[in-house]
C-alpha cells in the first residue's frame, strides 16, 4: 500500500486526508493518505521517508513551504520563481519539489469565469502563500499588483523578486478589479481586516483564501457593499487535484460529493 502525506503545524484543521482519501477509494487505490505534524527539525527524516520509499509522496503546508527546499533535489521552475513547495515526491531517485497552488488559484479564477486579464488585483498578505497568487495573477497577464503587508519589510522582500509590485502600508485601501485576502487573518471569528471599502466601489471581486470559515468579515463586508465574493475552496480543490494527478497520474474527478466532503466540516 502506498502511503502519501501532509505535513504542518499546525495541521489538525486539514481537509486534505478527506478529499485525497476520498479519490483514493473512488479510483480503487491501494493507498493511504495521512496527516503528521511536525516541527523544522524534523523536515529531513520525513524526506527520508520519501527517499526510503517509506512514503511515495507529501504535501507541504504552513510554516514549511520555503523551509523544506533545502533538503530537495530538484524544483519545479513554479516552484523555484516562487520559492514555495506543496507537492513532493521521487522521480528517477531524485526528491522533487512542485507548486500546485499556483494553478489552484489560476483554475479557481477559470472555474468562476473571471478573468483578470488587463485587471488591477490589490493583495493583502505577503505570507507563504503571496508568491504564488502573484505568479498566478502574472501570468493571467495582470496590468497591475499593489501590496499590503502588516510587516512591512516582508513585503519588501516579495518587491526584491516582482520589482513592478507597488507597496501600501498596512491599513491603506486602493481601488482595485479584484482583491485578495492572503493573510490568515479571518481563521479567527473575530478576526477583521481594516478596508475602506467605500472607495472600492461595487461590483469588483473580493477573493479571500480561507475557505473555514466559508465567509469571513472581509467577504461579509465585501457583499454588504454590492460586490462578488468567493472563497479558498476551488483553490484548495484544484490544487489538491493537480497534486493527485502528479502522483497518480489520474485526474480525480471534482463532483457534488467532492464539494460536499468539505462544506460538511
Ligand atoms: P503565512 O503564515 O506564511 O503568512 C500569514 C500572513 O498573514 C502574513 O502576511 C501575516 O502578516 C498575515 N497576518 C497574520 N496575522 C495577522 C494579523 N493579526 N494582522 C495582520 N496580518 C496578519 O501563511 P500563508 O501565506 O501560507 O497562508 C495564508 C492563508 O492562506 C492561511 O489562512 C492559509 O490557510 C491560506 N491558504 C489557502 C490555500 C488554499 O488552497 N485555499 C493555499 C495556501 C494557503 P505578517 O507578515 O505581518 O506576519
Amino acid at each position: 500500500m502506498k502511503r502519501y502525506l501532509v505535513i504542518g503545524n499546525p495541521i489538525d484543521h486539514s481537509l486534505s486526508p478527506k478529499l485525497h482519501n476520498y479519490w483514493i477509494k473512488q479510483n480503487n487505490l491501494d493507498a493511504v493518505y495521512d496527516k503528521k505534524s511536525i516541527n523544522e527539525d524534523g523536515l529531513k527524516e520525513i524526506i527520508n521517508n520519501l527517499k526510503n520509499d517509506n512514503v511515495s509522496g507529501i504535501n507541504i503546508t504552513v510554516p514549511f513551504k520555503k523551509t523544506v527546499i533545502p533538503f530537495l533535489d530538484v524544483l519545479t521552475p513554479l516552484a523555484k520563481e516562487t520559492d514555495s513547495v506543496n507537492t513532493i515526491y521521487k522521480k528517477e531517485n531524485q526528491i522533487i519539489g512542485d507548486n500546485t497552488d499556483i494553478i489552484g488559484f489560476e483554475r479557481s479564477l477559470k472555474h468562476i469565469n473571471y478573468s483578470a486579464k488587463g485587471k488591477k488585483a490589490f493583495i493583502l498578505g505577503a505570507g507563504g502563500v503571496a508568491p504564488s497568487i502573484i505568479c498566478a495573477l502574472k501570468k493571467i497577464g495582470i496590468s497591475k499588483i499593489t501590496l499590503s503587508n502588516r510587516t512591512r519589510d516582508k513585503a519588501k522582500i516579495l518587491k526584491n523578486k516582482y520589482t513592478d509590485l507597488n507597496l501600501i502600508n498596512w491599513g491603506e485601501t486602493i481601488n482595485s478589479d479584484i482583491i485578495i485576502n492572503a493573510t490568515s487573518l479571518g481563521l479567527q471569528e473575530n478576526d477583521e481586516i481594516k478596508l475602506d471599502y467605500s472607495k472600492i466601489g461595487v461590483n469588483k471581486l473580493f477573493y479571500d483564501v480561507i475557505y473555514n470559515p466559508r465567509k469571513t468579515k472581509f467577504l461579509v463586508n465585501a457583499k454588504k457593499f454590492g460586490n462578488k465574493i468567493e472563497n479558498g475552496k476551488y483553490m484548495f480543490i484544484y490544487q489538491a487535484q493537480l497534486a493527485f494527478e502528479i502522483w497518480h497520474n489520474i485526474k480525480p474527478k471534482i463532483d457534488a460529493k467532492v464539494l460536499g466532503l468539505l462544506e460538511n466540516d
